[in-house]
């Protein structure tokens, strides 16, 4: 099969059978609108629209995260089928304020049962709550790679769009009504609309008690106690459902938002999509009531398979108010480009518990990617199979534009060494080059990734690296050695200083200096890690020396007494 020209998104890729998830989806989209001239008919309009949303209720868990990326990669892969893939993310900013969060102050508590964006935010420079919460995490799309259109769903209830999906919701609240007692025993128990009380500004509160066809008007109470956290004002009035005046219940809302904005495919958290679920309730509104076909990987009756659970702990990370880590926070364990590669690699539907504070996971992630990047460059050898599914990898989650080349990669815990022997990140580079693990001549792209993986090789180290990985070089030898390991370290310390070595004929003079000491190799390493750094163990110790400097480590030697 021909390469896909580098750079180029892999033109191509998605239409010759590519296997990645993405692509299989994208494909299924593609295949479901040629199926339905309904469709066909919004997408000619539209496009093919990969839909997500999110309450901005608070700190956004990194799990959401998950879905915009999945989603992110569903309309990256349209387009390279040559179909106008839209990722749209609409904040639904006209929920009610349900909970307190542990970041609010009390004075919070008023606004309980209000719509998110009518709250004001809890930090200056946002138009309301809504906005603070939501652009904690839109405004870092880019840095992850997400090209998403945003939107408000208070918006869209303003501007008018939801008025025909409120109208038929309410004309035919009985066939609601069936629906949710085929599901769960009991009709929804109220109009499926929730005005916003003229009185007092909630939304959480409201029932509404009747609706006039003909006057399309809407009577409800701001009841005092129809929900357990907000107090209605006791206010009953009169209103037009229409233009922003109040929402649809959640699941009949959901149902809605596919006619209304054009969805072809929209996933969610498997927990969404559990048995009776929402998602459930939702197919089967999108049908009866709006006669429209619920987007992939739903249909009519089967609701389909939802993306796995994510998260990302650690013993540090847990304590934070037990929430787990949101999405504005986890670069500080895991920088983005890697987090982006490792949701990519995964099908949505393998479970990901990912744990930076455990040396493994996150050792892995790298050594994961750098094979991928490596095979994509043809810098590694893998079989066809093996090559097209890395190459469709390294497309679908690199972020900007793809290199001309094998960009300079250096091993996560080597970097964690380097951090940790020289003073600067020029230091550190220059060392690196000298050890030949880096090229000599590198452009500023080049240098940039190599000083980006530095720099977070030494937020890693510094902030919460497992103590395998750290060490301090001693200024002088103070471990008690025996007479045997003295003189083979005295031996080192002399070689050291008679020639330059590198890292392959260093390795072989410590076998040489262990056998002439009549010392076992093993012990002999021991007593070398003890004197350098006052630990049993270490980084491989040729390296290691190299990395701190030849005439360093002959100098901490020296010192032995
Ligand atoms: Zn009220």
């Amino acid at each position: 099969m021909a390469r896909a020209t580098r750079g180029d998104e892999g033109k191509g890729n998605a239409e010759d059978g590519s296997l990645h998830w993405a692509d299989q989806m994208a494909r299924e989209c593609r295949r479901r609108v040629e199926e339905s001239p309904l469709l066909k008919k919004i997408v000619k309009e539209k496009g093919h629209i990969v839909y997500d949303e999110k309450t901005p209720s608070g700190k956004i868990h990194i799990g959401s995260g998950r879905g915009w990326i999945i989603h992110d990669a569903i309309a990256k892969a349209m387009k390279s089928m040559g179909l106008k893939g839209r990722f749209i993310l609409s904040s639904d900013d006209i929920d009610p304020f349900d909970k307190m969060n542990a970041d609010l102050p009390p004075k919070y508590r008023q606004y309980l049962g209000m719509p998110f964006m009518d709250i004001p935010s809890p930090e200056k420079g946002y138009d309301s709550f809504a906005d603070y919460y939501f652009r904690m995490c839109t405004d870092r799309f880019e840095e992850f790679g997400i090209d998403a259109e945003l939107e408000s769903t208070g918006g869209r209830y303003r501007k008018g769009d939801f008025n025909k999906a409120i109208r038929t919701a309410l004309d035919k609240a009985h066939i609601i009504d069936r629906i949710f007692e085929e599901l769960y025993g009991h009709p929804l128990g109220k109009l499926p609309f929730n005005p916003i009380c003229e009185k007092c500004g909630r939304i959480g509160t409201t029932v509404a008690t009747a609706w006039d066809p003909d006057r399309e008007a809407v009577t409800y109470t701001c009841a005092k106690d129809a929900v357990e956290w907000a107090k209605g004002c006791g206010h009953t009035g009169e209103t037009s459902p229409y233009d922003g005046a109040g929402k649809l219940p959640w699941k009949v809302e959901w149902a809605a938002k596919w006619p209304t904005v054009g969805v072809v495919c929209e996933l969610a958290g498997k927990d969404h999509f559990a048995a009776m679920g929402s998602r459930d309730a939702a197919i089967r509104i999108s049908d009866q009531v709006y006669g429209f076909p619920p987007p992939y990987p739903s249909t009519a009756t089967k609701t389909g398979k939802g993306y796995e659970f994510f998260t990302v702990g650690g013993k540090k990370m847990s304590t934070s108010k037990g929430q787990g880590i949101g999405f504005s926070d986890i670069t500080g364990y895991v920088p983005a480009n890697m987090l982006r590669y490792l949701l990519i690699a995964t099908r949505p539907h393998a479970v990901i518990d990912f744990d930076p504070e455990n040396g493994n996971d996150l050792i892995l992630l790298y050594e994961r990617f750098d094979r991928t990047e490596r095979v994509y460059f043809g810098a590694e050898g893998a079989n066809e199979h093996e090559k097209q599914k890395h190459r469709r990898i390294y497309e679908l989650s690199h972020i900007g534009t793809i290199p001309k080349r094998l960009p300079p990669q250096v091993q996560l815990t080597h970097a964690g060494v380097i951090v940790q022997t020289q003073p600067t990140i020029n230091d550190a580079i220059a060392t690196l080059q000298e050890l030949g693990n880096i090229p000599a001549d590198l452009t500023p792209a080049d240098r940039q990734y190599v000083t980006d993986r530095l720099l977070f090789a030494k937020r890693w180290i510094d902030t919460f690296a497992e103590e395998q990985y750290r060490f301090t070089l001693q200024e002088t030898v103070t471990m008690d050695l025996a007479p045997k390991e003295k003189e083979a370290l005295y031996t080192v310390a002399a070689r050291l200083k008679e020639r330059k070595w590198d890292e392959m004929s260093l390795h072989e003079e410590f076998r040489r200096i262990a056998d002439a000491a009549g010392l076992p190799t093993k012990e002999f390493f021991r007593a070398a890690y003890l004197a350098l750094i006052a630990k049993e163990r270490g980084p491989k110790l040729a390296r290691f020396i190299l990395s701190i400097g030849a005439g360093k480590v002959a100098k901490v030697l020296g010192t032995i007494g």
